[in-house]
């Protein structure tokens, strides 16, 4: 299936407070955040006209400028109301939408002091994240020989371009080998995340994730974890060795664009898509479409 380029489509994109034609939100060669991945960005979905947590989103975009030091000169609401107009112009209702905040041309060089930030928001319609015949199935996550940075060694809070180098890297190496995506681990050799989503592993009643203290702890995985105590299910926010994921009955990932994604198998090992996903799934699809 061939993509029309992104940059090469009919609309209108939201850039520095302003709708532009879709194909002249361009930006300079030299741009600061180009070099040296100091691009900070949200991902979110809007279903029937509403965006699923507009305002967490817009509170993390600043979260995640406050930890790089970039100036974020727009308020949340105002944030939340741009989203709308870019849903708006371009007669969306069911989307994704990217906002993302950069510094501009005014530095080239590590000194970030008189850099400009430059933010834009573009919404366009985008199924599935992964392939929808996996639903029943499950995806298939590959063990990758790369960890997740320490906090000590990086941003891990921010939604920030340099963390995901690595993920586009881990990606192309995964795929090689036949899978769709990546279990990472972090710097202590525990179970992080995936290369853009957060995992759940379930066995009877019971929901066991990774401690968020060293990766994104996402939007979709805070609501999860609501969901199911809601529904009695127990959840249990752990370190979790790589050797133990076996000992679980079922695996999902969690992220705005991956939705409730079911893993049916991780390295060798087989899972079904068992009944915590799948009441979950019907849960959080429900909710976010306000059903
Ligand atoms: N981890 C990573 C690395 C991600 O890119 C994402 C997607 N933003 C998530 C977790 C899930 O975050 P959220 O549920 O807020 O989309």
């Amino acid at each position: 299936m061939s993509i029309i380029p992104f940059d090469d489509r009919d609309g209108f994109i939201w850039l520095d407070g302003q709708l532009v034609p879709w194909r002249e939100a361009t930006t300079h060669f030299l741009t600061h955040s180009l070099h040296y991945g100091g691009l900070i960005f949200e991902g979110e979905r809007a279903y029937n006209g509403k965006i699923f947590k507009s305002h967490e989103h817009s509170v993390r975009l600043h979260k995640s400028a406050d930890l790089i030091y970039m100036n974020l000169d727009i308020s949340t609401e105002d944030l939340c109301a741009a989203k709308y107009e870019v849903l708006k112009a371009n007669n969306l209702e069911n989307a994704y939408i990217r906002a993302a905040a950069w510094r501009g041309a005014e530095m080239m060089g590590i000194d970030i002091d008189g850099a400009k930030t430059h933010i834009a928001i573009a919404a366009w319609e985008w199924g599935s994240y992964f392939d929808p015949k996996i639903r029943e199935t499950g995806i298939s996550l590959k063990s990758t020989k790369w960890h997740k940075p320490s906090p000590d060694c990086a941003p891990v809070h921010a939604k920030t371009a340099s963390l995901y180098n690595l993920s586009c890297i881990i990606k192309v190496e995964v795929k090689k080998s036949g899978y769709t995506d990546a279990l990472m681990l972090d710097h202590e050799g525990f179970v992080a995340e995936s290369t853009g989503a957060n995992i759940f592993f379930g066995k009877g009643n019971k929901l066991t994730t990774p401690i968020a203290d060293r990766f994104l702890n996402g939007i979709t995985r805070q609501t999860i974890i609501e969901l199911a105590k809601a529904e009695g299910i127990e959840v249990e926010e752990r370190r979790i060795r790589p050797e133990e994921i076996n000992d679980f009955d079922e695996v999902f990932l969690t992220g705005s664009a991956a939705e409730i994604t079911a893993v049916g198998k991780i390295d060798d090992f087989i899972y079904q898509v068992g009944p915590l996903t799948k009441k979950l799934r019907d849960i959080y699809e429900k909710l976010v479409r306000g059903q």
